[in-house]
């Protein structure tokens, strides 16, 4: 299977990584390699945005991370 995450699973992930905690694919279970991506300046509210990628099904998302973790 590949494409992207969905709504539901990249608000997972995004949890998962203000709880300080390594995202895995919902769909395998493994650790997703985790890439930085710099937000357009016009998206202040975006503190920082990483792109997480499976390495088995090459599903893959970008995900918003608010400092403060609280969303
Ligand atoms: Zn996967």
């Amino acid at each position: 299977m590949t494409g992207s995450f969905t709504a539901e699973e990249r608000r997972r992930l995004a949890a998962a990584l203000a709880a300080g905690t390594e995202p895995t694919c919902p769909s395998c279970g493994v650790q997703l390699d985790r890439r930085a991506v710099r937000p357009p300046a016009s998206v202040s509210y975006v503190r920082s945005r990483v792109w997480l990628l499976c390495p088995d099904c090459r599903r893959s998302g970008a995900v918003d991370v608010r400092e403060g973790g609280r969303p």
